[in-house]
């Protein structure tokens, strides 16, 4: 018999938990403080931004945690997500390589962001949060919690970095059409936005100045919560539904744990979703994959910031995460179009970097897009700007053994769909576009 393509799940295969890396890390992370006293947080520290649902999971230390079932039945829109093997891209190489991929793209909005916004949405409206406040770059958060939002009936105000307001007008389209208000960032609405344009005018905007405004009008209205896409340890546990699932795919097709692991980081939280089940195995002594975290040259918290306490914003008003920064007033280079533009990382996957248990590159845009085309020319999928920096990565790997003569089993998480980037694709089609 022919040897499969791709691997489906059945939607029983659905993880009934999701998977918390906290419980098996050899040493026990750095907490969150409080902005004011450095303390360690508090749990009631965080009850004017977040449920209590979701401040218990950014604190747990438990290696499962059960999936409510009203979010299992919404998963089911669009998970299992499929794990692929790239038969095409490997003849289009010649490569001596197995290539695999995990696709998040067939998501309501084409990306792994609805993995975690739909539980933020749940445990909000579960307490009786109906508005939500949050920031978004490109738009793939703002859609996905725009969508998650309005399965519960609740309100969702989103603040958009000005510049992809701006220049990337269809994703601000998909928010309203799921009922979302979209405010370019910084705005007039808040005071922080007011004082970032007297500070800085005619700045481009950047994530960490939309999170203090999406902060600020949280923390003013007692109904209301604010969600943040990424970064927080439990945006980053919903997501392992991920791995989780990659793990029995790859199974069946016969393959054990990946040589290698490849995914794009900007907040981290679609690289610690497929790779915190993997490390899980490897910390555990069962496999020995290499975890490789592909973040943009342009914004390169992991390969090149310090590991210090940092903001999550642009103006102090989060809690400090010890992580992997450049700085939270840091604006990446307007000429980067790949998206990952974060100015720092997860704090779990930064606790990660430091203790040795993954590893960082950093790609060039133009080796991305690159990278990008010869895999949507293969396999008929054009990948998010920012999954490119994943596969730019695995196939320099798969290049590197076809010369060694090595046949590696190489895993990349593809987080999203480029369809709605392709003026970028343009870009670097039309040979304009800016190596940053
Ligand atoms: C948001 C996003 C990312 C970057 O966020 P992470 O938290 O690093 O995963 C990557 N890929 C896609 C498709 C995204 O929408």
């Amino acid at each position: 018999m022919a040897e499969p393509t791709k691997v489906f799940l059945d939607e029983d295969d659905i993880p009934t938990h999701w998977y918390n890396i906290v419980a098996d890390f050899p040493t026990a992370p750095p907490p969150h403080l409080h902005p004011g006293t450095k303390e360690p947080l508090q749990p009631g520290d965080l009850a004017a931004l977040f449920p209590t649902g979701l401040i218990a999971q950014e604190a747990s230390v438990e290696r499962w945690i059960e999936i409510p079932e009203k979010v299992r039945e919404i998963y089911k829109l669009w998970r299992p997500a499929p794990l692929h093997r790239a038969r095409r891209l490997e003849a289009a190489l010649g490569t001596t390589a197995k290539i695999y991929y995990k696709y998040e793209g067939e998501s309501p909005v084409g990306s792994h962001k609805t993995n975690s916004a739909v539980p933020q949405a749940y445990y909000n409206a579960l307490e009786g949060r109906m508005r939500l406040t949050t920031e978004t770059g490109a738009g793939q958060w703002g859609s996905a919690l725009a969508f998650a939002t309005q399965i519960f009936g609740q309100t969702c105000d989103v603040w958009q970095v000005r510049n992809t307001y701006e220049g990337k007008p269809y994703r601000r389209m998909l928010m309203e059409t799921f009922g979302a208000t979209v405010t370019p960032s910084p705005s007039d609405r808040t005071e922080a936005g007011r004082a970032l344009q007297a500070r800085f005018p005619d700045t481009p905007g950047s994530l960490g100045m939309a999170i203090s405004e999406a902060v600020e009008e949280a923390a003013k209205d007692p109904g209301a919560s604010y969600a943040l896409g990424s970064v927080l340890n439990h945006v980053v546990v919903h997501q392992s539904v991920i791995g989780l699932e990659a793990l029995k795919q790859l199974d069946k097709f016969g393959e054990k744990a990946p040589d290698f692991l490849f995914a794009c980081a900007g907040g981290g939280s679609n690289l610690a979703g497929i790779a915190f089940p993997f490390l899980r195995e490897n910390i555990a002594g069962r496999a020995s994959t290499r975890i490789v975290a592909c973040e943009p040259a342009a914004a390169p918290s992991l390969t090149q910031g310090e590991y210090r306490y940092d903001f999550g914003d642009a103006s102090g008003m989060t809690p400090l995460l010890k992580m992997y920064t450049l700085g939270s007033e840091f604006v990446p280079d307007p000429v980067h179009a790949g998206g990952l533009r974060y100015h720092g990382m997860a704090p779990l996957v930064s606790h990660a970097y430091h203790e040795g248990l993954l590893e960082a590159i950093a790609v060039k845009q133009r080796a991305a897009f690159a990278a990008g085309v010869e895999f949507a020319r293969a396999e008929g999928i054009v990948p998010a700007s920012e999954s490119c920096h994943a596969i730019a990565g695995a196939l320099d790997e798969a290049r590197r053994a076809t010369v060694e003569g090595t046949s590696p089993v190489i895993l990349i998480g593809v987080s999203g769909s480029g369809q709605l980037d392709l003026p970028a694709y343009s870009e670097f089609l039309s040979g304009n576009m800016l190596d940053a």
